[in-house]
């Protein structure tokens, strides 16, 4: 089930102990006015857990919150825990939005951020960045506590780095752009398990971290635009991204595991294509019963088993 609309975004009582999925933007580097960046909520039993900050995030957040996801909280003041797949633009622009926006509205509580090798001195330069606003903010009229706007940067491997009573987070390098440190994600909750691309081109390791898996929330791209752009750029595509036709081929491969109240599901972050055009529903039919297109503002619920 694929939920668009403010009335059905709101929590319900049956699923505040559930796991839900929150697609706050699923836009590419391309500035899309109806596309923010990268970022998805994962909710588990009302906690909400991060996983990327690209542009407009604290926005969407809000939009989300305002729609009735309150876990997220005003602002954005619960997302302290943060999951980013790869150190590219697109999927962090929103990094000093995600720190300070939250802080100078409310939030009182470090943010523990988990990122591959280099969010600590991405991190530290935010900081230093902004040091003449925070300093002010700390010491002017607004006189916010340092508590809230203290990061803590956690440089992750391969294999499982976070845990907690809700969920357990574990990496797996995926094949983009010649990064070194490129990660998805394996996600698991008490009832749900999904799986997070990130930014990558077909790889093994997803499909070895796929097993059981509920939901998968892939990138793609379409082979529509891919025909309109220069060769170099094909090339790119080819090696540091997933088409639509292979992304079709990986989830009747992967076959996410139906759930209760829903037919079987493959979530496509497709955010090269546009919205109603989905081109993985166009050029695979055996993906069409599986694949929700990631719009800009979606929402899946994944209702307690
Ligand atoms: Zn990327």
């Amino acid at each position: 089930m694929t939920f668009s609309d403010a009335d059905q975004l709101a929590d319900h009582p049956n699923t505040i102990s559930g796991t839900r999925i929150v697609m706050l933007g699923t836009g590419t580097p391309r500035p899309d006015p109806d596309r923010s960046g990268p970022a998805t909520v994962i909710v588990v039993n009302g906690t909400p857990y991060l996983i990327d900050f690209g542009p407009g995030v604290i926005r969407r957040a809000v939009a989300a919150y305002n729609k009735g996801v309150v876990a997220i909280g005003p602002a954005g003041a619960n997302l302290r825990t943060v999951f980013l797949t790869h150190l590219h633009a697109d999927h962090t622009a929103g990094y000093p939005d995600l720190i300070l926006t939250p802080w100078i509205l409310g939030r009182k509580h470090p943010i523990d951020v988990y990122g591959p090798k280099g969010l600590s001195d991405m991190t530290r330069h935010v900081l230093s960045a902004w040091k003449v606003d925070i300093e002010n903010r700390l010491n002017g009229i607004d006189c916010l506590p340092a508590s809230g706007c203290e990061i803590k940067a956690h440089e992750i491997d391969p294999g499982v780095f976070y845990k907690d009573r809700n969920i357990q987070v574990s990496a797996f390098r995926v094949r983009h752009a010649g990064l070194e440190n490129a990660f998805g994600f394996r996600v698991e909750t008490p009832n749900r398990t999904i799986v997070l691309s990130g930014d990558t081109a077909p790889t093994q390791s997803l499909l070895d971290n796929c097993h059981n898996c509920d939901v998968l929330i892939h990138e793609a791209y379409s082979q529509a635009t891919y025909e309109k752009v220069a060769p170099k750029w094909q090339a790119y595509r080819r090696e540091s991204h997933t088409c639509s036709t292979e992304l079709a081929e990986l989830a009747n491969r992967v076959q996410p595991a139906a759930h209760p109240d829903a037919s079987r599901e493959c979530r496509c972050c497709d955010g090269a294509a546009r919205s109603r055009r989905c081109a993985a529903r166009r050029s695979a039919s055996p993906l069409q019963r599986h694949c929700c297109y990631g719009t800009r503002f979606g929402y899946f619920l994944a209702a307690p088993k």
